[in-house]
């Protein structure tokens, strides 16, 4: 597997989304005095330590919101840092249009050479424009994430693919 890294400029959609109390279901060792306990031990019948008929059982745990943008929006919008998020981004997804236009560019930094000029008033004009036309999938981000924790913001992100 290789990890394609990419750039890109221009608006997009942050959404604060932290990771919430949740429950995983793993295939564990149900003895509490051996060291197996708890942990994933799946495609195995019985503990290869002490013996016991593996069981399927819900721990708690953290994770983040399940929502998959492919099939929640039709595949128009596109998830920026799903592999890797920058620091200070970990609560954080980037939504960016997956249409022709709005203006957005996507290039990769080991081969292609790219100058991006703008300035206050084209970069207001590209983030309304994301707004506009994007209108029916920032309104379905708002319903699931809290219309406080959705933006509209314009900027440069490195993300890994
Ligand atoms: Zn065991």
């Amino acid at each position: 597997m290789s990890i394609d890294y990419k750039c890109y400029v221009g608006p997009y959609v942050k959404v604060y989304s932290p990771d919430s109390p949740s429950t995983k279901e793993i295939e564990t060792c149900p003895n509490p005095s051996c060291s197996k306990h708890q942990k994933y031990m799946g495609h195995q019948k019985c503990c290869d330590e002490c013996g016991t008929k593996i069981v399927t059982v819900k721990l708690p745990t953290m994770a983040p919101l399940s929502f998959d943008v492919f099939t929640e929006t039709d595949a128009t919008m596109a998830e920026l840092m799903t592999e890797t998020k920058p620091k200070g981004l970990k609560d954080f997804r980037l939504f960016v249009g997956n249409r022709c236009g709005p203006p957005g560019l996507h290039f990769n930094p080991h081969c292609d050479t790219y100058a991006v000029e703008t300035n206050g008033p084209a970069i207001i004009s590209q983030m309304q424009q994301l707004e506009t036309m994007y209108m029916s999938e920032i309104a379905h981000l708002k319903e699931v994430f809290g219309k406080e924790n959705v933006q509209i913001k314009w900027g440069v992100v490195g993300y890994a693919r």
